[in-house]
This record gives C-alpha cells, structure tokens and sequence, in this order.
C-alpha cells in the first residue's frame, strides 16, 4: 500500500482532524467535487438530473460508527422520509445504508432492526435497500445480517470487497440465496493477512468474482449484479466476458461514484449499459472524504486548488 494511502486512511480516523478539518471552507469546495450537497434535497435534486442523462441513483446518508439506539432509530426515520420522498418522485433510486451507522456497534439486534423496518419498506414501495460492507471487523456481521434479510425479502443487496481473501469464499455461501451483490476493491486499510496488499492481485480478485457472478450458474439461481468500481480497464474486461458469454449489456450494471469519471459514465450510458451513480450527502463527510483521497492521492490537487481559489 503507497505510503500517502496509509497516511490519508490513518487520517480518516483521527478525531482531532474529523472535528477541525471540515470547518475549512477550501475543504467544503473540495469536498463539493464528490458531493452535490449535504441535503436529501440535494442528493434527489441531482438523481432527478442524472434520470435526465438516462442514469440510474443510489443515494446515501454519510456517516458510520454511531453510539446509540437512538441514533440509530433516527437514521432510520430519515431513510424512511426519503423512501416516501423517492416514491412520491418516481426517481429511479436506491438507498445504501453502513451497518455501523445503523447501530451495528451498539448491538447486532439493534442493526437487524433498523435493516428490516428499512428492507420492508423498500419491498413495499418496489425500492431496493443496499447494505455497504466497511472494514474487516464488521465483515462477518454483516453477511449474517445480510442473510436474514435476504431470507425475508427480495429487494436487498450487499457490498462485496475483492481486496480481502475470503471473498471467494463468502460469495460462494451466499449464491443460493439468489442475493444481489456489489463488487468492490475495497476502501479501508486492511493488514496483508487479511487483504491482498498489491492492487494487481485485487484486481485478478475482482476479475475472477466477476466471472463467478456473470456464470450461467449465478443468473440462473437469479443473482443481481452491480460492478462498483472507475477502473475503465477492469470494466472492459467485464465487458468483453459478458460479451464473450453471450449476455446482454443489461445483465448487469456499472456503479460509480458521483463526480468520478463523468465523462464515462455518460459513454457507458450513451453504449446502452446500465449505470448507476451513487450519490452521498450529509454533514459527516469527514472519512469518507479521506477514503476518497485515499484512493486516488492526486485529488490532493483539488483541496490544493480550492486553497489558491480562495
Ligand atoms: C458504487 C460504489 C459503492 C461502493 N461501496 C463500497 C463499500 O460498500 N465498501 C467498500 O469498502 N468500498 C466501497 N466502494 C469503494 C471501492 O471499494 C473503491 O475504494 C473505489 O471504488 C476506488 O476503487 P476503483 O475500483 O475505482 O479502482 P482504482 O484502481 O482505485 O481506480 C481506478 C481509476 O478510477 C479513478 N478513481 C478511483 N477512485 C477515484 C477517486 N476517489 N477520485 C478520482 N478518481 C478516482 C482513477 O482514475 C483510477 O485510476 C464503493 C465504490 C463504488 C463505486
């Protein structure tokens, strides 16, 4: 892992920097690049956009590890407003939700509850509710939670991270229960005994996920499949398997993050493949902007040029 990686997801978990940082108004301009707001208003008012540029939404309400059940319960009240407000919209939009902020270190009960008032008002409503995986701690938790949903309804899907070993392994467990999946690198810093540590082996991780997911097998078992990831050479190569496999371009779809790769989210568009667009908001953007950082060190340049913008 490059040295200013490590250093920006070290950050992302400093207390001291999570309460100072984001007061800087060259930090807020910077951050605007990812995020079109900190609103739901926001966050809908560009899905409603991206509908116009015949793109699909997934939003979500930033934030994670909180302490308390009512936390957690408010959370949920604000996912269910935004389910009604979706509908009411008619916005092709899906929510996706982190286990830690829906109460996960509280208790795994408290979580499970949280998930289910929020999957059965997705089935009701003909939303979907996606579940995001976070860093290895929580990985075990979260497919067991992500299991007794799946076992009561239809509309949910999970995360999957190809950096970390027992993927392959995971997927396996949960292919009969037909689940939807998004397949990711993976954004947290992991340890080599539980991540590959070169990029070039996640990728392979990725590539060998994505073969076993578009596999006559999983499309007959009725496996949902989102590919959550910028990396064009990667997509191609998905391209050319499915292609290669005889699938249409809507068997599965490309997930990218709002404000990464405009420019290929609307070629893709444009190619007739799905693409949805996953669009964060709120006031707790703290980490997940340093995970973005993180990603790719050269955005460094944009909180640089927000400086000298003034
Ligand atoms: C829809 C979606 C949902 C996700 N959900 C999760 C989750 O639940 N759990 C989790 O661990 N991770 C999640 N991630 C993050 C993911 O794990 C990666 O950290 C992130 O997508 C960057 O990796 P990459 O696949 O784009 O490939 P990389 O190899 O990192 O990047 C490929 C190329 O994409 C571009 N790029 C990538 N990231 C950035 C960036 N931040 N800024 C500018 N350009 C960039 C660059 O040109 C780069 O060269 C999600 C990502 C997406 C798109």
């Amino acid at each position: 892992m490059g040295a200013m990686r490590t250093l920006l997801l070290k950050g992302s978990q400093n207390h001291w920097l999570a309460t100072r940082v984001p007061r800087r108004k060259f930090v807020q301009r910077a951050v605007r690049r990812f995020m079109p707001g900190e609103t739901l208003e926001a966050a809908l008012a560009t899905a409603e956009r991206l509908r116009g540029s015949g793109m699909d939404t997934v939003v979500t309400l930033l934030g994670e590890a909180i302490a308390d059940r009512t936390e957690a319960e408010r959370v949920t009240a604000h996912y269910l407003d935004a389910y009604e407000r979706i509908e009411r919209a008619g916005l092709p939009t899906e929510i996706s939700v982190k286990p830690s902020q829906m109460g996960l270190d509280v208790g795994s009960d408290v979580c499970a509850a949280q998930l289910d008032a929020l999957a059965r008002r997705a089935e009701e409503g003909g939303g979907f509710l996606w579940v995001d995986m976070e860093a290895s701690p929580y990985v075990d938790a979260t497919l067991e939670l992500y299991r007794g949903l799946r076992e009561r309804y239809a509309h949910v899907g999970v995360c999957l991270q190809s950096y970390l070993y027992r993927t392959a392994e995971d997927l396996e467990q949960l292919l009969p229960l037909a689940p939807s999946i998004r397949l990711v690198k993976g954004a947290y810093s992991e340890p080599p005994s539980l991540a590959f540590p070169r990029k070039r082996d996640v990728d392979e991780n990725f590539m060998r996920l994505a073969k076993r997911l578009l596999s006559r097998e999983a499309r007959e078992l009725g496996v949902r499949v989102g590919f959550g990831t910028h990396d064009m050479q990667l997509i191609d190569r998905v391209r050319d398997f499915a292609e290669g496999a005889g699938l249409p371009p809507d068997a599965y779809e490309v997930q990218m993050l709002y404000g990464i790769r405009r420019s290929d989210q609307v070629r893709l568009t444009a190619e007739g493949q799905p693409v949805r667009v996953l669009i964060s908001y709120g006031s707790a953007w703290f980490p997940w902007y340093m995970r973005r950082l993180a990603e790719r060190p050269a955005n460094l340049w944009f909180v640089a040029r927000s400086v000298i913008a003034g």
